[in-house]
């Protein structure tokens, strides 16, 4: 298919055209060889039937002849029945008034001569009285003939079969003869032979009508080995008896089997023929018929011929229509598609003669100019839309460009802050079970890890074991209502040192859930130390006597709600005076300070404090236990002091430094204040003293 693209329309014309007649002209062929063929069964169906019509004919003339011979062998015998003169000295002398009837009797039945002869051979009677007559069959000069042949077959079987046609002397001719007995009054009183007269034979093997020009029939006998013509040929130029070469044309087996049949093959003279066969069998003769094929055909080379002119006829007449149709089509064709070239490289103004041309072709190239022109306003309009759409494009580049700046400077002023508030502020996402999933830059600093370290983390890595376990109960107890939590944390630094921070936690939520939680914090350890410094005691360490007024009041509080006992002891040096003035007021204090890490190793727990109130005064809150375990504290507090067995000789209690502790417990049912709680641990203190110092004294009421 390739093959047809890029094709003028002529020439993909002429190819179909050329086609169709091939195809056209294939159907024609094969058609015409068909009939052909069908002429030729046609031809063989003819000269079998040319065949059949003579070989009926000969055996209708064979029959007669025998029904002939038949008659004049009853003849006499219905004679002797009449006329008494019939008897046996009849046949030694026929009477002379037979002749007329005998004549007559051959001549009416195609009889060339018939003979009346005795049972001993003699001829007694012939028609023709040639000089066969009164000679003897048996014994004289025609012993040997057909005539002496059909005699004795007639006389031993009274069979009437037709002899050969042979030369017979007498007559000077070929002939045959049947011969059958007479039988007169139910004896054989001789035998009545007759001889045929083959001109009747002749004139139906001769009769060529239905065989045309070159129809052929052939009479033969094999007699002796040889084949003999029984009649003359029409143009092969055989004449009758003559010997003739062995026939091609048929299969000689089967002819003397008594088949007929019909054939093509070649004469002699290489020619094709049609022929039809057939055997006599009383006469045993092979009877064939032909015509030359050339002959049979001639119809059909006519019709042939005829249907090849028309054919090449319509061929060109059709040829001829087309190639007039493309003159009237091409021309404007051309025209129109050069132009429609011209206007695809954009030249609209189409300038065609259309006056020249048929009507239609006037129509279609008015519609092709207004059709140019339609293009041209188009693509005029089109143009200038397209200016005016270029401008407003350039328009809106410029707008875009100026907003993609703008943009660009909002985004680097946003990152900016971004960046600021990494680096400042101390955020840190986790997800919902506390897992971090974000830090800032701010996070790592104050707590000393790195992002990798953190992100992936439990938020309780940087937890510090100074915060309660109750604040993260309270904040976790918050966040997880979807609350928001805020509270002051002391957490611990990657190197263990701490860090305050005043810390918001909200919740994050997706459709209602909480996804994770966000914190942000900011340092407030430096407040913490001042807060720090604000309550606590610079020497020692331990918290000073306003931290132990808040304190005090928090836990008795604390106490309340929780329903517990608190123990408020009073802590006060052993004639401390006497030890400065001994010692010096530097080793005074050294002494001070070796009390306070006492009482801090007593204090370590939530809830359990040491205070100095003053001077060498010293104070301890302790709670939720039993008055035996407060008595059992603050004993084991003042030998541990006894036991730093700091020498202080004027002290009267001890060679050492000692203390007297007094104590004052506070119990929800009796719930007093903070003031009476002191003055009472401050009376004990002074009963201790009272008493002889480094003791304690515990106030029951
Ligand atoms: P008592 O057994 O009755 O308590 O006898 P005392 O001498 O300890 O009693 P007092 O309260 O009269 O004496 C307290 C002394 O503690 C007075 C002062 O010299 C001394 N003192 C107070 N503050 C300091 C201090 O900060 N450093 C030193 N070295 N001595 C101090
Ligand atoms: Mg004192
Ligand atoms: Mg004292």
């Amino acid at each position: 298919m390739a093959l047809m693209k890029n094709m003028t329309i002529v020439r993909r014309t002429i190819i179909w055209l050329t086609a169709i007649s091939v195809v056209w002209f294939a159907v024609l062929a094969f058609v015409v060889l068909e009939v052909r063929e069908r002429v030729r069964q046609d031809g063989l169906i003819a000269i079998q039937n040319a065949l059949q019509d003579k070989t009926e004919a000969i055996e209708r003339y064979v029959a007669g002849q025998h029904t002939s011979l038949n008659d004049l062998s009853y003849l006499f015998d219905f004679a002797a029945l009449h006329d008494p003169i019939f008897n046996r000295s009849f046949w030694e002398k026929p009477p002379h008034q037979l002749d007329k009837n005998m004549a007559v009797f051959a001549k009416e039945n195609g009889f060339y001569d018939i003979f009346l002869i005795t049972t001993k051979g003699d001829i007694v009677y012939s028609v023709k009285q040639e000089n066969d007559l009164h000679t003897n069959l048996l014994r004289g000069p025609y012993r040997e003939s057909d005539l002496a042949r059909v005699f004795k077959n007639a006389l031993n079987d009274g069979s009437p079969y037709i002899s050969d046609f042979h030369y017979y002397p007498p007559s000077n001719d070929y002939a045959a003869f049947m011969a059958k007995p007479i039988v007169v009054n139910g004896k054989i009183a001789g035998i009545a032979a007759v001889q045929i007269d083959n001109r009747s034979i002749h004139s139906v093997i001769n009769d060529y009508r239905k065989l045309g020009e070159t129809g052929e029939v052939v009479a033969t006998v094999f007699r002796e080995g040889q084949w003999i013509a029984m009649a003359p040929a029409r143009h092969s130029g055989f004449k009758a008896y003559q010997v003739m070469q062995e026939p091609t044309c048929f299969p000689i087996d089967e002819v003397f089997q008594g088949h007929k049949g019909q054939c093509y093959a070649q004469n002699r003279s290489e020619q094709s023929v049609a022929v039809a066969w057939a055997y006599i069998k009383e006469l045993r003769w092979v009877i064939a018929v032909s015509i030359h094929e050339q002959e049979l055909l001639s119809d059909w080379h006519k019709l042939m011929t005829s249907l090849i002119v028309l054919f090449f006829n319509g061929v060109f007449i059709i040829g001829f229509m087309v190639v007039m149709a493309f003159r009237s089509f091409s021309g404007p064709i051309q025209e129109l598609s050069h132009k429609a070239e011209l206007i695809s490289e954009g030249a609209y103004d189409i300038d065609i003669n259309a006056s020249k041309y048929d009507q239609e072709w006037q129509t279609l190239i008015r519609g092709f100019k207004n059709m140019s022109h339609e293009i041209k306003r188009k693509i005029a309009l089109l143009n200038e839309q397209y200016a005016l759409l270029s401008v407003q494009k350039n328009e809106i580049e410029a707008l875009n460009q100026n907003l993609e700046e703008r943009i660009a400077a909002k985004a680097e002023t946003l990152q900016k802050y971004i960046d600021i508030v990494d680096q400042y502020v101390i955020t840190s996402q986790t997800d919902a079970a506390g897992i971090i999933t974000h830090v800032s830059e701010a996070f790592c600093k104050v707590t000393g890890y790195s992002k990798e370290e953190l992100i992936g983390k439990n938020h309780r890595v940087v937890r510090h074991p100074d915060m309660g376990d109750d604040v993260f109960a309270d904040l976790w107890k918050t966040i997880t209502a979807g609350k928001v939590w805020r509270g002051e944390i002391k957490n611990r630094k990657s190197d263990g040192s701490h860090y305050w921070v005043d810390t918001t936690i909200f919740p994050n939520f997706e459709n209602g859930e909480i996804t994770g939680y966000t914190a942000i914090r900011y340092d407030i350890t430096n407040q913490k130390i001042i807060e720090e410094m604000a309550i606590t005691d610079p020497m020692t360490g331990l918290y000073n006597r306003r931290h132990y007024v808040k304190t005090v009041q928090e836990e008795i509080n604390r106490a309340k709600r929780h329903r517990y006992t608190l123990a408020f002891m009073m802590i006060d040096v052993d004639n401390f005076k006497l030890y400065n003035d001994t010692y010096g007021h530097q080793a005074g204090d050294e002494v001070l300070n070796r009390v306070a890490e006492i009482l801090k190793d007593y204090t370590s727990r939530g809830g359990e404090c040491s205070f100095r109130l003053g001077g060498e005064e010293f104070a301890v809150l302790v709670g939720n236990l039993r008055t035996s375990e407060y008595v059992e504290l603050a004993e084991r507090i003042r030998k541990d002091v006894e036991a730093l067995k700091i020498e202080h000789v004027n002290n009267n209690a001890a060679s050492y430094v000692t203390i007297s502790i007094g104590i004052a417990l506070w119990n929800p049912e009796a719930a007093i204040t903070y003031e009476e709680l002191y003055k009472r641990a401050d009376k004990q203190l002074y009963l201790a003293k009272e008493k002889g110092r480094n003791r304690i004294s515990i106030f029951t009421e």
